[in-house]
């Protein structure tokens, strides 16, 4: 199906690109197209209004690419997520987004969609929020006047991952010391998108687990942390029934709220399985 009518705009900065955002009104940002293309069709066969101006990041150099600086790792908003797996900067606690990269959908998806689509397109399910969360990022975000604003991921999808400005990047601390697990259950076998999706990230000392964050995705709700869950696991030490005690102190609320029985069951194997990972590498 053709798109309607629209102006394209292919900026090269990303203040040129915020610029246009703040001056045009009715634009829609461009980065992979595989959300964005896929809403304007569907808007047209419904016979809703589209926008009339369409802003394309794709030739900003500025915005792609991995980098480490000082002691975090920089993902830049417009780098594809076939790109970020293939990056040989992912180490320590980020190297759990190799994990969550190769389990996104399909290869032709995985070729398009970037992180900062991922973070900011505001589904509900997409994976890259919930892991950002565990991993204690920022995001960066650009305005027209090119003056900075860095929003902790946790805060962004507490704010239901609303913004007027340009994602320019993200920073993640990195992090020797931690242990990093990722569980996520997919949706249906046909098109692969996630019913849930659980990331923890744990400090270790002398087997007993300290600063530990349970991010929860469960696809209804932007990702968000299950603060009893960690305080639970912040007074334990490693031992081998720990994931399935754990399992009596959780925010039921997260996980059961809009669930059917299969997807609560799932996120209770889940949660167990991935807390039984951190129990065996204290091994
Ligand atoms: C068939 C299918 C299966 C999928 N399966 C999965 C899956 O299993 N797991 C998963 O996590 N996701 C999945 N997705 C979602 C996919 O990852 C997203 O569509 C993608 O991440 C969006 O990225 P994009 O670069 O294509 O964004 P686009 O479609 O180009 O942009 C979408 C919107 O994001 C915002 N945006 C993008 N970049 C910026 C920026 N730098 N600054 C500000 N705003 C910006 C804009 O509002 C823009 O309109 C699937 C999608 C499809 C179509």
């Amino acid at each position: 199906m053709l798109l309607r009518p629209l102006t394209f705009h292919s900026p090269r900065t990303t203040i040129e690109a915020a610029k246009l955002q703040a001056t045009l009104g009715e634009a829609r940002i461009l980065a992979g197209g595989t959300f964005l293309l896929n809403s304007l069709k569907l808007m047209k066969r419904k016979g809703s209004k589209t926008p009339s101006h369409v802003i394309s990041l794709r030739k900003i150099e500025e915005l792609k690419g991995v980098a480490i600086k000082e002691d975090k790792l920089i993902i830049r908003a417009m780098t594809i997520i076939n790109d970020l797996f293939d990056s040989p900067l992912l180490k320590d606690n980020t190297a759990i987004l190799r994990t969550v990269c190769k389990n996104i959908s399909t290869n032709p998806i995985r070729n398009m969609a970037t992180v900062g689509g991922n973070l900011t397109c505001r589904y509900t399910w997409t994976e890259m929020g919930c892991v950002m969360v565990a991993l204690e990022a920022n995001m960066h975000f650009i305005d027209q006047d090119g003056k900075e604003e860095i929003v902790q991921a946790e805060d962004f999808f507490k704010n239901a991952a609303k913004s007027d400005k340009i994602l320019s990047h993200v920073s993640i601390p990195i992090d020797k010391s931690a242990t990093t697990v990722y569980r996520r259950v997919k949706k249906s076998a046909n098109v692969d998108i996630p019913l849930l999706a659980v990331c923890i990230q744990t400090h270790l000392q002398n087997k007993k687990f300290t600063r530990t964050r349970v991010t929860v995705n469960n696809a209804t709700a932007f990702a968000q942390r299950d603060r009893k869950l960690e305080d639970y696991l912040n007074t334990q030490s490693s031992h081998v029934k720990l994931g399935t005690d754990a399992l009596d102190h959780l925010d039921t609320e997260i996980y059961d709220k809009r669930s059917d029985d299969y997807k609560k069951h799932m996120f209770r194997i889940s949660i167990k399985n991935a807390i039984q990972e951190i129990v065996e590498k204290t091994k």
